[in-house]
């Protein structure tokens, strides 16, 4: 079963890969950071430097890694791809640092991972393009700097909360991606359906977005298991009934919930009875990481209006007690 599961993440990665959009321009959504970037992008072009080192946060899918490739594309220069925890030492970092070319894109996923010892080499590198190496141990042990050249570091994190002050800090640009509209993500659906060479209809497109939970990676998944669907059981076209067919058999529900989401909402009215709630017991009673809760859960919840924060914890609204069957008793209701 681990070689199925290698088999299909890479087929996931390969469509991945291909559906990315290479320029600004076929970047669906986002348009504050598509508009910042691509005024600093433009204005670090016309001046010949490297782009401002960039963080750019947001709940996994939203298009971060894409991101990061269409500015090395828009900038014209290369990309060296790594994530923090691949990164243990601080020589490997040092060995991507010095192998760079001006004005590169150096990525780092999950930069929030990275280990406390190459962090810290990497102050100097963002802060004065210099590397301080340690040669030798003991008495002999010397450190020497060593110039690097201008590069653009741009780390993406699901969890800009776990970032440490001093990193944050020397990020000049700071982005964070927010779930895409039903829109957006039917834009993004037909764009990648174009790609594929599936036949899919508007309202086809709009209902694969309705419960792509506002993420690009999740609806073009799901075009794509649309499509055998529709190769299988219908004539190819994903029109919106062979849409909804297909998205029911796989379980997919209609409010684009996933089992997580459905899982909070569950144990907040469930033993909570509806809140309000303090996220940390909330967590426990999930048996979950805090700032997984907060970072990946909980802003689609918020946005789509199942959830409330407030002063004093977390809150079902009145369209997540409908869901569970329940009405909450307000003042004045009687
Ligand atoms: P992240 O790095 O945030 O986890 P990715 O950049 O890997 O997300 O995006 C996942 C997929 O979603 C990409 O392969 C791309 O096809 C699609 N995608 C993401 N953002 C956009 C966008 N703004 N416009 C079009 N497609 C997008």
């Amino acid at each position: 079963s681990r070689l199925v599961d290698m088999q299909s993440r890479s087929e996931e990665e390969r469509a991945e890969v291909s559906l990315r959009p290479k320029r600004l321009a076929d970047y669906t959504g986002q348009p504050r950071v598509v508009e910042q970037l691509g005024l600093f992008i433009e204005a670090a072009r016309g001046r010949d430097e490297a782009l401002d080192h960039t963080l750019v946060a947001g709940p996994p899918g939203l298009g971060k890694t894409t991101l990061a490739h269409i500015i090395a594309n828009e900038l014209g220069v290369g990309l060296r791809q790594t994530s923090g925890p691949v990164l243990e030492r601080a020589g490997d970092l040092a060995a991507i640092l010095t192998a760079l070319e001006p004005r590169d894109v150096l990525f780092v996923d999950e930069i929030h991972r990275l280990p406390t010892v190459v962090e810290e080499i990497l102050y100097p590198a963002l802060e004065d393009g210099q590397l301080d190496i340690v040669i030798g141990e003991g008495p002999a042990a010397r450190s020497i700097k060593v110039d690097l050249p201008p590069f653009t570091l741009v780390g993406a994190t699901t969890r800009a909360g776990l970032l440490s002050a001093p990193l944050r800090d020397r990020f000049g640009i700071v982005q964070r991606l927010d779930h895409y509209t039903v829109p957006d993500l039917a834009h993004i659906v037909n764009r990648a359906a174009g790609l594929l060479g599936v036949g899919v209809e508007a309202e086809g497109a709009t209902e694969i977005a309705r419960r792509g939970r506002g993420t690009p990676r999740l609806a073009n998944r799901l075009l794509r298991r649309v499509r055998d669907f529709a190769q299988v059981r219908a004539d190819g076209v994903v029109t919106l009934d062979v849409a909804a067919q297909a998205l029911d058999l796989l379980a997919i529900d209609a409010s684009g919930l996933d089992a997580q989401d459905r899982r909070l909402l569950e144990v907040l009215v469930e033993k909570f009875d509806g809140g309000p709630v303090g996220v940390e017991s909330l967590a426990t009673a999930m048996n979950e990481d805090r700032g997984t809760l907060e970072d990946v859960v909980e802003p689609f919840l918020i946005q789509q209006g199942y959830l409330q924060r407030t002063p004093r914890g977390r809150q079902a609204t009145r369209r997540t007690l409908a869901m569970f069957g329940l009405t909450r008793m307000e003042e004045g209701d009687l």
